[in-house]
């Protein structure tokens, strides 16, 4: 169990709105589409990405486990708190479609956001989205990014890993880094988004 002062201090950066530690919530998030089940000590909903940068650096300070979610359509037990923890949830307030960037055809998104919004989103500007694993409908790109997700159209177009152009991320210390560019050649050196 995590200690009040931990979930309070999660709550100060939040919001109390943002954090929930009731058993509804640990039983609505313990599972994954592998169908087991391990209670996380509470879930919380990051608004931004400095939130999930503060989270980070202090649960890393504090040694408290994160675990990141999006849908929890995983087959792999990749969403689970199977030692506990804390479940960062992305799909509350991380799930928009930033941009759509016609010149370069790509489009800058919240890990949140799910794959059929923005498979529907780019064919109304004329732009195609392959990766299309059965759990479109509400599977979201940061579980597919991380579970390399592919569906029917995989053997024509490819799968996940050769959509994705560029990253933000937020390392378990709190650094936000940023790999790759909108361009597929950017790099002189270790190309760190392919
Ligand atoms: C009915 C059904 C059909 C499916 N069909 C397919 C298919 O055709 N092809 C296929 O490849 N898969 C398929 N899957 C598996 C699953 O849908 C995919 O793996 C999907 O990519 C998971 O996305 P999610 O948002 O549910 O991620 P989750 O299950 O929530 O998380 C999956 C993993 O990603 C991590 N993660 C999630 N978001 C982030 C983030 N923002 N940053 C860092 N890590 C993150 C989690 O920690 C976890 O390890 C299917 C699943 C179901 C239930």
């Amino acid at each position: 169990m995590i200690d009040k002062k931990h979930l309070d201090y999660l709550t100060s950066i939040v919001g109390i709105e943002n954090i929930k530690s009731d058993k509804a919530h640990l039983i609505a998030f313990c599972y994954d589409a592998t169908r087991t089940r391990f209670e996380p000590d509470a879930v919380v909903f990051p608004r931004h990405e400095q939130d999930v940068s503060d989270i980070l650096k202090y649960c890393n300070e504090h040694q408290i486990i994160i675990v990141p979610r999006g849908a929890g359509s995983g087959f792999t037990g990749g969403a689970l708190p199977a030692n506990g923890g804390i479940i960062l949830s992305l799909e509350r307030h991380m799930n928009k479609l930033l941009e759509i960037d016609m010149e370069n055809m790509v489009g800058v998104v919240q890990p949140g956001l799910i794959n059929m919004q923005f498979q529907k989103a780019v064919e109304e500007v004329g732009l195609f989205y392959p990766p299309d694993p059965a759990s479109e409908e509400y599977s979201t790109l940061g579980g597919n990014v991380s579970e390399n997700a592919g569906g029917m159209r995989a053997a024509k177009y490819g799968i996940t890993k050769d959509y994705v152009m560029a990253l933000r991320a937020v390392l378990p210390n709190g650094d936000i880094i940023v790999a790759g560019k909108k361009t597929i050649k950017d790099v002189a050196g270790y190309n760190t988004a392919g």
